[in-house]
């Protein structure tokens, strides 16, 4: 079992060549424990998550081939080779499924291995007192992300920038005492448009009679929303704000409504890195709030014109400029396929149900192109780019989706 667990994690926190290496030695190693090993024994890895988003009731060989053919993919867009600054060191903590990687002198990312909702990465720039991209969904993630950076840093970070506004990149920024809180003024305006008690409420809620609520209780279930104090920024950027890290210059660009209305990217141009925040979705099906497909589009067109060595997504494995790319053309299929169904008269459940997702249905939690359709919609009616969305609504139809 210590063997899987180290391969899995391998797959988790791994990029090309080492995945493959360590997913082809398990599987020539450990064949009988890969095939025999029920999910509900390995709840206590990242694992169970994965396989009830594939639908399989064991770990088999088809994950494997699967994790395989992702690689590949990954590996056939330039992956490996764009991604240099991946070789630096890494660090896992006990009992957690994330990871701190070395991309760049005093640079790091803390990933999270994608389990769905909430899985968000962060990044460090380890200069002049620390800045902090993004904080995490709840307090018990964030402390373990403060603890994997206190292998590298002196003390907590003093600053900390906020990507956008969503709860899985800001909701443990009161961990980082005293620190000066960065964002865009929309993300700071719109801090509050989630609410964490109505997070804990819906992660409580597995005795409900309704059974979608049941299952989102169950999706929630390695979340702690209880505790959590709202902390939005107070310096705010608009277009851009540039800062000089002892002598590593930070670049943050709005390049919002695409994501959300907010969305800052940071980027250091020395160093060829992005964090792209939610901006970027990386293998996994993308969701948006306030913005348009063609500002999003415009969004990721910026990131690959900072011409990064290494991007890192705000959900997703790292990558090179191939993640922004894949995105643009995931989000010009989608849209142009629901122009499709609109034009034929589909509810966006239905035309979520047609829509063949082709190349992109690899990518974990496919259900969530609904979001992307419904948005679709809304632009097609020639409505708002903040236009209100019914998120009950949508998270029932993607369950519907996702047939549970
Ligand atoms: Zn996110």
């Amino acid at each position: 079992m210590r063997f899987v667990r180290a391969a899995i994690h391998g797959r988790t926190i791994s990029e090309g060549r080492e995945m493959r290496v360590l997913l082809e030695k398990m599987v020539l190693d450990r064949p009988d424990i890969l095939e025999a090993t029920p999910v509900a024994r390995l709840r206590e890895f990242d694992l169970a998550h994965q396989a009830a988003v594939l639908g399989a009731d064991r770990i088999g060989l088809d994950f494997v081939a699967r994790q395989m053919r992702l690689d590949e993919q990954a590996e056939f867009h330039g992956g490996p080779a764009l991604r240099p600054a991946c070789r630096g060191r890494q660090w896992s903590c006990y009992g957690c499924a994330m990871e701190l990687q070395e991309i760049g002198r005093d640079v790091y990312a803390c990933l999270q291995a994608d389990r769905g909702l909430g899985t968000s990465n962060s990044g460090l720039v380890n200069r002049a007192g620390g800045l902090v991209v993004d904080t995490f969904w709840d307090l018990p993630h964030t402390r373990q992300m403060i603890e994997l950076y206190g292998r590298v840093w002196q003390a907590p970070a003093r600053r900390v920038v906020n990507t956008h506004r969503n709860g899985d990149h800001c909701w443990g920024n009161q961990l980082f005492r005293g620190a000066e809180i960065i964002g865009h003024r929309t993300c700071a305006a719109e801090f509050g448009k989630e609410s964490p008690g109505f997070m804990q409420a819906l992660r409580d809620g597995g005795d409900s009679a309704d059974p979608m609520l049941r299952t989102f209780a169950r999706l929630l279930v390695d979340w702690d929303f209880r505790g959590i104090e709202l902390v939005p920024p107070t310096t705010l950027v608009d277009d851009r704000l540039e800062l000089d890290l002892d002598g590593v210059r930070v670049e943050l660009i709005h390049v919002g409504p695409a994501h959300t209305a907010g969305d800052v990217i940071v980027h250091l141009p020395a160093e060829r890195i992005v964090f792209t925040g939610d901006v970027l979705f990386r293998l996994c099906t993308p969701i948006g709030w306030e913005g348009t497909f063609e500002r999003w589009i415009a969004a990721l067109e910026r990131i690959v014109a900072l011409d990064p060595a290494l991007v890192v997504p705000g959900h997703g494995p790292l990558c090179g400029v191939e993640g922004p790319r894949e995105m643009q053309a995931y989000l010009r299929y989608v849209r142009a396929e629901a122009r499709r169904f609109f034009d034929q008269g589909l509810t966006t459940l239905d035309a979520s149900r047609r829509l063949d997702l082709g190349p992109y249905a690899g990518w974990t939690e496919p259900e969530r192109v609904l979001f992307q359709v419904e948005r679709a919609y809304r632009e097609f009616r020639g409505e708002p780019f903040d236009a209100p969305v019914d998120v009950t609504a949508l998270f029932r139809g993607m369950l519907e989706l996702r047939g549970r």
